[in-house]
């Protein structure tokens, strides 16, 4: 083995054989044709020169391939070129296309196997051989040895790849200096920045400090102070501060012993903080609160002090007037009537003022740290959670809510709450309580005498309106519009109500003004009553009264009461009174008249019957005679009269039956009228009758028609002076017959027309003159009605009166 070449003498030798080959081929070319030459250069050879076949298989080989393969040149003969030489059959593959395009091949390195199973490196130079004819017979070439080579060349390799990582990984790792470097430059830059920038920072916010800040050196003298120190030490600059000692400033040693005390025993991080009295150099007192703390050097010497110096003067003041003001602001809470409670965020009680124990019964310490709800009735528990509900959302609640107090007691309560939120927490709310039972009791009370006195208003069996203080009416109950038919609808004002109810404008005068005088003279809660004709909606007329009330809130109140048909009544009453007062003096009249006139034709038979007895013997037959006229005539007066009582009762009795026939009116007058002859000649007084030239007949009772005319004409003569007229007329008008008496006598009074035909009633005008019974006008009555007639009395123009009668036509028999 040879010594290990270095790369540079490998290098050398490289060189000088490819020289020494390229030398070879020239000697080849002069001597190719000298055969010995040739023998010996090829046996000679260091390269090996083979031959191969067209299928590979060697065919010549040199000497020297024993030395590069281990194979003897017998044992190489016939060997195939790819299947036994070659490592890699694909080598010779590629060899022999590369070889086959240009027809030779020149340094193509391959490698082969050796016969010891190593592999060798070879280049070969080689050429195709034809013959004469082109053909390919097999391949000529040189290979040489290059495994050394090869093998130097592949350490060199491995040598430079080593390298290559070595350097590599060096500048991998100065790249990674580099970044690391890189980034603690970018580092330090930003904190030269953040430095640069904090130091102006801290600058400003030393300056701006509202506190002082000083630093002393170790003999408390001032090194460095801020704006402020001079603000509270009352000087213009800080130049003006530095190198003084602070006891300039603090009046009393003792005041700035916390500083010396420190100086002596401090450490470092402590501070000390406390309140002093200074003066400035105007003199003028400060109140300051001084934070100290001292300040060491790196051999943990004492260098001095930090203070913190705050000016207490202003605050102070106020922080006493704050106390003052908290005071009584507690004591304010305290006494309120109202109750003030506040709790967190689960309900929970922190805070009740008195107040909430005097309404609750339960003391202080049994209501703080205690849940709200367990205060609450059932019913309010629900409703408390819903409304803290709407507390945790910031909203403001006013409600009523019912505790149970210690005693057992349900109360209601109002509450105001509001809720307490900080940094958008809910942290509880601040309620406000008032104790409302009675309050609500009363309400109750109130609502219920209010409709106790609606229920009143709506039943009352009077119309009810009120009219409050603008003089509208407000209110009308349910009989105010039965009554009136008026509702709110059809009027507001008090004008409009006087119009609707009155519309006759005098009548309207008249009630307002007793409305107003009414109003003047009663004061409030009298009044009095008052009774007006009212026009209601459906235009009926009722007589109301009124009875006004004017109440304490200035409201007036008015009952109404309809009368109508109570007047009507009264009326009635007084009428059939008044009838009664007249039938009863009517009665005394006629029992007068009657006894008069019963006893006068008595007393006529009686007292010429007593004469006639006396002198029975005396008197001449002449006298006889004029006594039992006279006898005869009282009598017949007697008989008249009590055939019209009897007549009266009887048709009164209804004991008369009417027989109605068709009968001739004017036949009855003409048979009347002929019964009187005589008594008409007596008195001079002419009858005028014309018979009537219409038909006059008529379904009547004969008997008692005659009756009527007889007593109507008996009535005429009796009441007609001599010489006088008495006219009796027929008429016929529709289905009725008339007749009229009419005379020129003495007349009625006009308000007895009527009167007169009322049983034992005479007119005043006759009544002296001793009339008759007063009976004959009833008993005219009485029949005309039975037969549906009428009869009535007029006085005449001229003077007299006029009786006249009218029988319908026809009779409706029963
Ligand atoms: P008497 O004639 O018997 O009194 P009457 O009933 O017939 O009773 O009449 C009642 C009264 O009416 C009379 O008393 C008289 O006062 C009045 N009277 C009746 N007829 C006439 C008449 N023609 N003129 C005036 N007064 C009359």
């Amino acid at each position: 083995m040879l010594d290990k070449p270095t790369y540079e003498e490998l290098e050398q030798r490289v060189k000088e054989l490819e020289q020494d080959t390229y030398k070879n081929y020239q000697t080849e070319e002069v001597l190719k044709n000298s055969e010995e030459f040739y023998k010996k250069l090829v046996d000679s050879s260091l390269d090996l020169i083979y031959r191969t076949d067209q299928t590979g298989n060697i065919t010549f080989i040199s000497p020297a391939v024993k030395r590069l393969s281990g194979y003897t040149i017998e044992e190489a003969i016939g060997m195939n070129m790819s299947e036994d030489v070659y490592l890699n059959p694909e080598e010779r593959d590629h060899f022999l296309s590369k070889l086959s395009k240009n027809g030779y091949i020149q340094n193509f390195e391959a490698q082969l196997k050796r016969k010891d199973g190593s592999t060798l490196w070879v280049n070969t130079n080689a050429q195709l051989l034809k013959d004469e004819d082109g053909k390919v017979l097999g391949v000529e070439g040189v290979t040489r040895d290059i495994t050394v080579r090869k093998q130097v060349e592949e350490k060199l390799q491995k040598a430079y790849a080593e390298m290559e990582i070595k350097v590599e990984e060096r500048t991998s790792e100065l790249v990674k200096i580099n970044e690391e470097l890189q980034k603690e430059i970018t580092i330090r830059k930003q904190s030269e920045i953040v430095l640069k920038e904090s130091k102006e920072l801290y600058k400003d916010v030393i300056t701006g400090m509202n506190e002082g800040l000083l630093l002393l050196d170790k003999n408390l003298r001032i090194e460095f102070a801020n704006l402020s120190v001079c603000k509270i030490a009352e000087v213009a600059s800080v130049s003006e501060l530095i190198g003084t000692s602070v006891f300039d400033f603090f009046e009393d040693e003792p005041q700035i012993k916390q500083i010396k005390d420190q100086r002596e025993t401090g450490h470092e991080g402590e501070s000390h903080v406390s309140e002093f009295v200074g003066k400035t150099k105007s003199g003028n007192k400060k109140v300051v609160r001084v934070s100290t703390s001292p300040r060491f050097d790196k051999d943990h010497n004492y260098a001095g002090a930090l203070a913190v110096i705050t000016d207490l003067t202003g605050k102070k003041e106020i922080e006493n007037r704050l106390k003052a003001s908290e005071k009584q602001f507690r004591t304010l809470v305290e006494r309120m009537h109202e109750g003030l409670m506040l709790d967190d965020e689960n309900h929970v009680c922190i805070y009740a003022n008195q107040a909430i124990s005097k309404i609750s019964g339960y003391r202080n310490d049994e209501i703080i740290g205690k849940r709200i709800i367990e205060f609450l009735t059932a019913e309010s528990k629900t409703k408390l959670l819903s409304e803290k509900s709407k507390r945790k959302i910031g909203e403001i609640g006013y409600y009523e809510i019912k505790i149970i107090s210690k005693s057992g007691k349900i109360l209601d309560l109002i509450i105001s709450s509001t809720p307490i939120v900080e940094d958008n927490v809910y942290k509880g709310s601040f309620a406000v309580l008032r104790d409302v039972t009675e309050q609500k009791q009363a309400e109750k009370a109130l609502k219920e005498s209010e409709e106790k006195y609606r229920t009143l208003f709506e039943k009352s069996p009077f119309g009810i309106a009120v009219i409050d203080k603008f003089n509208n009416y407000s209110f009308l109950n349910l009989n105010f519009i039965k009554i009136f038919g008026y509702t709110l609808d059809d009027f507001l004002t008090g004008k409009e109500w006087f119009k609707l109810a009155y519309p006759d404008e005098a009548y309207r005068k008249k009630v307002i003004k007793a409305w107003l005088d009414d109003k003047e003279i009663y004061g409030t809660g009298q009044s009095r009553l008052r009774i007006f004709d009212v026009v209601c909606k459906d235009q009926l007329v009722k007589t109301i009264s009124f009875k006004p009330v004017t109440l304490q809130t200035g409201e007036q109140f008015l009952i109404y009461e309809d009368i109508t048909e109570r007047k009507q009544l009264e009326e009635q009453l007084l009428k059939s009174k008044e009838q009664a007062e007249a039938a009863n003096k009517a009665k005394s009249e006629f029992l007068s008249n009657m006894s008069h006139e019963l006893r006068t034709p008595m007393h006529g038979i009686l007292g010429f019957a007593k004469l006639g007895i006396s002198r029975i013997n005396e008197i001449k037959k002449e006298n006889h005679l004029m006594f039992f006229t006279e006898i005869k005539e009282s009598g017949e007066k007697l008989l008249v009269l009590l055939n019209d009582i009897l007549d009266l009762s009887k048709l009164e009795a209804g004991r008369v039956v009417n027989e109605f026939e068709e009968n001739k009116l004017s036949s009855s007058v003409t048979m009347v009228t002929g019964e009187f002859q005589l008594l008409l000649d007596e008195k001079d007084i002419s009858i005028v009758f014309r018979q009537p030239e219409f038909l006059d007949t008529a379904f009547f009772d004969r008997f008692q028609i005659n009756q009527v005319i007889r007593n109507l004409l008996s009535n005429a003569i009796k009441f007609s002076n001599s010489g006088g007229e008495i006219r009796i007329e027929l008429a016929r008008q529709n289905k009725n017959l008339f007749l009229s008496v009419i005379d020129n006598g003495l007349g009625i009074p006009n308000n007895e027309l009527e009167l007169v035909f009322d049983k034992f009633t005479q007119s005043s005008k006759t009544k002296t003159k001793a009339g008759g019974t007063g009976l004959g006008l009833a008993i005219c009555r009485k029949i005309i009605n039975d037969h549906k007639g009428k009869i009535w009395a007029e006085n005449n123009l001229n003077g007299g009166a006029t009786f006249s009668f009218m029988l319908p036509y026809e009779q409706e028999v029963a």
